[in-house]
């Protein structure tokens, strides 16, 4: 009886809340539908990725998985790269229509396809922290890029577009994983585990592509620390396109691909904390050499090249970014900057968001919001108001057709105090930044 009391309040508190607001109370019914027709759902191979919250962004519809990421990892990159074509890392818009996609499921094809023979062009499966993973063979058809000294510490290093991707398996996600979830998916929607079964077990009966099926009767791929590294090809069913994988995202180049730059070695690597500033360093010749790089606010990117023959050189790069900074407004003033907690136009504090939305955005419905669960919110609402997917939500996007989650009126009426940076738009990792100082809060109160 008391927890029927407790949970009509709750329902009485919205009930005044969206009153105000009709278009949100529209909102609301639909979203209410929606949030409980996906309680206790999430998608099995959701799980990896839900455990990197900081650089992969989890939706999914009925067939689909989709993962949105800028295609940046947490790690130092290309450090130990010892042949270099000269790229560099630069934040992508892996999000919305450019997200990648995985089947939730797969099916398996009447003839598997290797990767010996095929896809050297594109991803052929999604590291647990949304990082691409390619095929191993680079796109030569011949040479093995681990062997070759393409790649750095990590698997990684960076393409034609300067978009960095693995291709190898990405063990350094397996602690953080634990045992039982895989390190990747392929893009057929089979799971990629390490060396041993989930269940500890050792391996036995791998097929040509390095996977089997479980006594379930589940197929799923290994890595391996030698090739094929990851899976060997695709047991399922995939869409073929221009010799890729299809549907992919596309990445977004700013220049000229590079050359190679023969004897060169890779010795550092700095990026600042808001992914504008870049410094890559390596030594050739036993002299050093240096890119630094940065993002400039309206996208366009300036590189400076201290060379080892002691020369400098310089040169600007522009995002294929639609719209630009031009149309962006001024920054708000700075006394608007975020202190406390949000107030309410009356100066009342008002009841904590998340307890306010904590219904709908409790997906398993055990009466807590998860880290997990205040993520995928943060994911919806950021897939849904960058429309034109530039990795930023300009006050314009934010004002636009309304965006169907929780969190899209909060970022609608908190625009500038989600802001940090007051540049006018709101990046992902500010809206992240926000969306766990609440979920902190929260979580302490709770206890949990
Ligand atoms: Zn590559
Ligand atoms: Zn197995």
């Amino acid at each position: 009886m008391r927890v029927f009391w407790f949970i009509l309040l709750l329902d009485l508190g919205w009930v005044g809340l969206v009153s105000a607001h009709r278009i949100e109370n529209v909102d609301y019914q639909a979203m209410k539908k929606k949030a409980s027709a996906q309680r206790g759902s999430v998608p099995k191979s959701a799980e990896p990725f839900l455990k990197f919250p900081e650089t992969a962004l989890v939706d999914w519809d009925e067939k689909y998985l989709y993962l949105g990421s800028e295609g940046l990892p947490d790690h130092p990159m290309m450090i130990g790269i010892t042949a270099w074509q000269q790229q560099v890392p630069l934040p992508q818009s892996y999000y919305l229509g450019n997200a990648w996609s995985i089947p939730l499921q797969p099916v398996p094809a009447k003839v598997g396809l290797s990767a010996k023979t095929n896809f050297f062009r594109g991803a052929i499966a999604l590291a647990a922290n949304g990082i691409p993973i390619f095929n191993p063979i680079k796109n030569d058809g011949r040479t093995d890029t681990y062997l070759a000294g393409e790649l750095d510490e990590y698997g990684g290093h960076c393409g034609r577009a300067d978009d960095y991707h693995y291709h190898v398996a990405p063990w350094h996600l397996a602690e953080r994983l634990g045992p039982n979830l895989p390190l990747a998916y392929a893009l057929d929607g089979y799971p990629i585990y390490g060396l041993t079964e989930p269940d500890g077990g050792s391996l036995a009966g791998l097929d040509s592509f390095h996977g089997h099926t479980n006594t379930a009767g589940e197929y799923h791929y290994h890595a391996s620390k030698s090739y094929p590294y990851i899976n060997g090809g695709f047991h399922g069913e995939v869409s073929i396109g221009g010799g890729q994988v299809e549907p992919q995202p596309r990445a977004n180049p700013v220049r000229e691909a590079g050359k190679p730059l023969p004897g060169a070695k890779i010795t550092g690597f700095e990026m600042s904390a808001d992914k504008k500033k870049y410094q890559l360093e390596y030594v050739q010749n036993g002299k050093k050499g240096s890119v630094s790089y940065k993002i400039l606010s309206g996208g366009d990117v300036h590189f400076t090249f201290k060379n080892p023959d002691g020369t400098t050189s310089e040169s600007s790069g522009k995002q294929g970014r639609k719209g630009g900074g031009g149309n962006r407004p001024p920054p708000p003033n700075g006394n608007q900057r975020p202190g406390g907690p949000p107030v309410e136009a009356n100066g009342q504090p008002r009841k904590p968001w998340i307890e306010n939305h904590l219904k709908e955005m409790d997906r398993d419905q055990d009466g807590k919001l998860s880290r997990e669960e205040m993520m995928l919110e943060v994911s919806k609402t950021f897939r849904g108001y960058d429309a034109d997917r530039d990795g930023n939500i300009r006050q314009g996007e934010a004002n636009g057709p309304g965006v169907r989650s929780s969190m899209a009126g909060f970022v609608k009426q908190h625009f500038s105090e989600v802001d940090g940076n007051s540049d006018g738009s709101i990046s992902l990792e500010e809206l992240k930044a926000v969306a766990m100082k609440m979920w902190q809060k929260y979580s302490q109160g709770v206890g949990f």
